[in-house]
């Protein structure tokens, strides 16, 4: 018996008629070309596909949105068909298999009044988000979803299975969370949950003449919060197609994300320096339950084709909201989304146990990211934008880097180096 007809999950080759879908996934910008697509339907499959590999190369994907170094030959481990979810309310942990996506355990917590550390998309997957931090709707208040993991199985490349824990691992356990792309294929994790049912949140959105007001008024607003509000501002060149929101189609506009995990009263005390501030366009702040923290962020659900880099930044120098407006606002040479993400709170606190997310002194993260028409001037077009805040980057966020033209970074989150 072949090493492909051991597999239990289908195996596919280029040309069959399911490899096109097996292989494609949110990021359009590239495809993984391999030899063979081991659909996994478990640790044991994955295991034998390592072996049976041989030392041809290996990539793994779960829904496509980390895309970043297409494979080209070898074997392509799908691990979509690795939905096996168990919530344990006693202990506030859920188990996950490998292509489980947010979205379930969402689901599935709120059962038991719970919720995971997930992000702005429920379509991302558990493990590939973990494995490079993790930074989520109730960050200021929780950390990093990779601060709350208690044990991890991965296969090394060699096919050989490991449970691997701080205590029987503490090196492996730390690189896994928060540097682990590219150190083995993870078949499962056991991940905290927190008790969060309800937020107060949502959105505020202004027009483009009053986004460098806006900037600094958040700017001063974010210097005294508590650790229960997670925010950041998104500037946004809409596009002007179905799905996007009548009153926003073709504008440029700033939207305000605000997730509060506190009492309604006091999230409206907190936010009403901020709806006073500037005129607003859409006002969406409202109780809600955990389960609809999607409707937050509005990020796109349709695959497409994008890049994107960021800076971790020590502080927000007025220069950086500036430099944000200038290169990469209305007038950038290609359209590009900003967001600014508030950091600190827990997020600059050390994990109970040691684990690899770096940079915690960073106080903003400046994440920005285009559609690609031309790669090539995204990239210049980011560049600059980078240059600009060098004099206050602490370092970069695993998660947010996108894309081919950004090899040189993004392969340091291949090898776990970054
Ligand atoms: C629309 C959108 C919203 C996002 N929102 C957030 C957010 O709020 N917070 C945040 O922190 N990040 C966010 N991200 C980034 C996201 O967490 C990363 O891109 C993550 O790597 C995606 O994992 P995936 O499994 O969904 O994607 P995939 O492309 O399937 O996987 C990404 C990479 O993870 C690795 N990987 C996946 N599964 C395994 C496995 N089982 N074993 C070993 N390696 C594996 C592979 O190297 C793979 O190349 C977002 C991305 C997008 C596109």
């Amino acid at each position: 018996m072949t090493w492909t007809q051991q597999v239990q999950g289908p195996v596919f080759r280029p040309g069959d008629r399911e490899f096109d879908e097996e292989t494609s996934g949110f990021q359009t910008a590239y495809k993984h070309r391999p030899a063979y697509v081991v659909a996994a339907t478990g640790a044991d499959d994955v295991r034998k596909a390592l072996t049976g590999a041989g030392g041809l190369p290996v990539a793994v994907q779960a829904t496509g949105h980390g895309r970043t170094v297409p494979l080209d030959g070898g074997v392509l481990i799908s691990t979509r068909r690795m939905t096996g979810l168990r919530v344990d309310p006693g202990r506030r942990s859920a188990w996950i298999e490998a292509g489980v996506r947010w979205q379930q355990v969402i689901t599935a917590a709120a059962e038991h009044g719970l919720a995971p550390l997930s992000g702005s998309a429920p379509e991302v997957g558990v493990v590939g988000y973990i494995l490079g931090g993790g930074l989520g709707v109730l960050a200021r208040r929780y950390g990093y979803a990779a601060d709350h993991v208690s044990s991890i199985d991965v296969a090394a490349a060699d096919g050989s299975l490991r449970h691997v824990t701080a205590d029987d691992d503490p090196d492996l356990f730390r690189e896994l969370r928060g540097a682990g792309h590219g150190l083995g294929v993870v078949t499962a994790m056991e991940i905290g949950l927190v008790p969060v049912t309800r937020l107060y949140g949502g959105g505020l959105y202004v027009d483009s003449p009053h986004v460098p007001e806006l900037l600094e008024v958040y700017r001063d607003w974010t210097a005294d919060l508590p650790d229960e509000l997670t925010s950041s501002v998104a500037l946004i060149p809409y596009p002007d197609m179905a799905g996007v929101p009548e009153l926003l189609r073709g504008r440029y506009a700033a939207h305000v994300r605000i997730a509060f995990a506190g009492p309604t009263a006091q999230g409206e005390r907190l936010v009403a320096p901020l709806r006073a501030a500037v005129p607003l366009l859409r006002d969406t702040l409202a109780e809600l339950p955990f389960t609809q923290s999607a409707s937050i962020y509005n990020d796109p659900a349709w695959p497409h084709s994008y890049g994107g880099t960021n800076a971790m930044l020590r502080e927000l120098d007025p220069t950086v909201l500036r430099d944000i407006v200038e290169l990469a606002g209305p007038g950038a040479p290609v359209p590009c989304i900003v967001q600014l993400n508030h950091m600190g709170g827990a997020l600059a606190r050390p994990p109970a146990v040691p684990n690899a997310v770096g940079h915690r002194d960073a106080a903003y993260l400046v994440r920005v990211l285009s559609v690609l028409g031309d790669p090539a001037a995204a990239s210049r077009a980011h560049g600059r934008l980078l240059d600009a805040l060098a004099p206050w980057t602490v370092g970069r966020s695993r998660n947010f880097l996108f894309g081919q033209p950004w090899a040189d970074q993004a392969g340091a989150v291949v090898s776990g180096t970054a």
